[in-house]
């Protein structure tokens, strides 16, 4: 295909449903015909499992410690519909620096000329954003993604976590880094999750591209290893997916998000404390605040 490869990284704190995301949208762009790359870089090293149905994938990291020469087969496995799976690897635990292998872990694909020989439409790359030290910005700094979408949901960790990420774009997308694509609100399920992520986002300059429900679908998937896609494709959640997915490989807008400082988060938490129960009780017609 003559169009140019699209790199995007999906950042998130840990936990928050990076992978499952990641793994479901490539599952959907394989299954719309695209040829898609996913890189875990995340030293868990579990971000493609539900795409390759548990077959062992030796790290990239792994491999480059072992020593010999690594080629792009010793590192993948063609997992569903087709997607290339890849997982960069962590540091061995107690010793090295994660951020640092993420590097090593990229360099070395561009090194073996990945990209050009697999010729993908999209490479997702799976980013842990705990900590957005100099490491784990790499994928974001040095121009190796196009964009970034921000997988959050409506805890303030999360939140908090996202917000650092969105100073980190904001740091070095002026100078050749990653835009912000927008924010992928996950496992909504409370009445206030939508309003309290729409409003963190419209005080950021972010946009919400999808809203992606908290649903047991996604556990039994996972229990049986496999994406949504794969397990239950005719649920409303693989639909979830694939319209997530048709928005990404689709879409062509970014901003350059405007962080919020740490008092102004600190206030906009503080707010949105007093505002849920309210939220709940209007949905439920049972205010729990009042003795609290
Ligand atoms: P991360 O990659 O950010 O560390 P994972 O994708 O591994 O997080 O997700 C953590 C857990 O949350 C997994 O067990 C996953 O099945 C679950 N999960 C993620 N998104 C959803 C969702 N929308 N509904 C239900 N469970 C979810
Ligand atoms: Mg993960």
């Amino acid at each position: 295909m003559a169009n140019k490869t699209k790199h995007i990284a999906i950042y998130g704190k840990g936990g928050i449903g990076k992978s499952t995301t990641t793994s479901n949208i490539s599952a959907a762009l394989a299954e719309a015909g695209y040829r898609v790359i996913q890189i875990g870089c995340d030293p868990k090293s579990d971000s493609t499992n539900t795409l390759r149905g548990g077959d062992y994938l030796p790290t990239v990291l792994d491999s480059l410690r072992e020593g010999a020469e690594v080629r792009i087969e010793d590192v993948s496995v063609i997992g569903y519909k087709g997607v290339l799976c890849i997982e960069a690897g962590g540091p061995v635990p107690g010793v090295g620096c994660a951020g640092r292998g993420i590097n090593a872990a990229i360099t070395l694909l561009q090194e073996l000329e990945l990209f050009e020989t697999f010729s993908p439409d999209i490479v997702l790359y799976d980013v842990l954003g705990d900590v957005v030290c100099g490491g784990f910005a790499v994928p974001i700094r040095e121009g190796i993604t196009d964009k970034v979408y921000v997988v959050t949901s409506s805890d303030f960790m999360a939140i908090y976590a996202a917000n650092n990420l969105f100073r980190a774009i904001s740091k070095y997308a002026p100078t050749g880094g990653a835009q912000l694509g927008g924010i992928i609100a996950n496992s909504v399920q409370t009445a206030y999750a939508k309003p309290l992520i729409d409003d963190f986002a419209q005080r950021t300059n972010a946009k919400v591209v999808g809203y992606v429900p908290r649903s047991s679908v996604v556990a039994q998937s996972e229990l049986h290893g496999r994406t949504v896609l794969e397990a239950n494709p005719t649920s409303p959640q693989a639909d979830v997916y694939r319209e997530l997915a048709r928005y990404i490989i689709e879409d062509t807008q970014s901003t350059l998000p405007s962080p919020l400082g740490v008092t102004r988060l600190r206030d906009w938490a503080k707010e949105w404390g007093d505002k849920i129960l309210r939220i709940e009780a209007q949905d439920t017609g049972n205010y729990a605040g009042e003795n609290i």
